[in-house]
């Protein structure tokens, strides 16, 4: 993994070249995330949200395999060092949906949550929320990819 570079903005840029690579730096930040965050985790269909989701429960000391709840919307996990809330919010037809789910339980609890597609439900995010997003570039390769942080 590339060493991140600072822009003006604070925002830390990393650049991966395996899902391995990007599973480690999902883990690292994992091990480091604290009671009652929030990880808002945006890109295209297969850019690695999902194997980043996967180090991140890893680094909070999750054993069980994780995957897209795309269909559930949320997945919660008990074992870790900390509750983690899984978000796959693709599916959603309307932010609406969220409501269903109380997510302000989720959101403002003593947990970690880290959602997928996080711009789709972009008017409920907490203003203090962790901002990822993974993009690709086919000019650097096919499993380049360019992984923004804003803290
Ligand atoms: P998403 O959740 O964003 O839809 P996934 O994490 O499910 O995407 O899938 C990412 C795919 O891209 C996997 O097949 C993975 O092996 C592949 N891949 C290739 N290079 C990378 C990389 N540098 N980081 C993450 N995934 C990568
Ligand atoms: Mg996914």
């Amino acid at each position: 993994m590339t060493d991140y570079l600072e822009d003006n903005l604070g925002s830390r840029i990393l650049e991966t070249r395996s899902p391995q690579e990007t599973y480690e730096l999902g883990r690292s930040i994992g091990e480091k995330a604290a009671a009652g965050q929030v990880y808002c985790l945006d890109g295209d269909l297969g850019v690695g949200k999902t194997v980043f989701a996967q180090g991140f429960a890893a680094g909070l000391g999750i054993a069980e395999p994780v995957n897209s709840p795309t269909f559930t919307i949320i997945q919660q996990y008990e074992e870790g060092r900390l509750p983690f809330y899984h978000f796959d919010v693709y599916r959603i037809g309307d932010v609406e949906e969220m409501d269903e789910i109380g997510y302000e339980d989720y959101f403002y609890g003593d947990g970690v949550c880290l959602i997928e597609w996080s711009e789709l439900i972009r008017e409920i995010l907490p203003e203090e929320a962790v901002r990822v997003k993974i993009e690709k570039n086919l000019d650097k390769g096919f499993d380049y990819r360019k992984i923004s942080i804003e803290m």
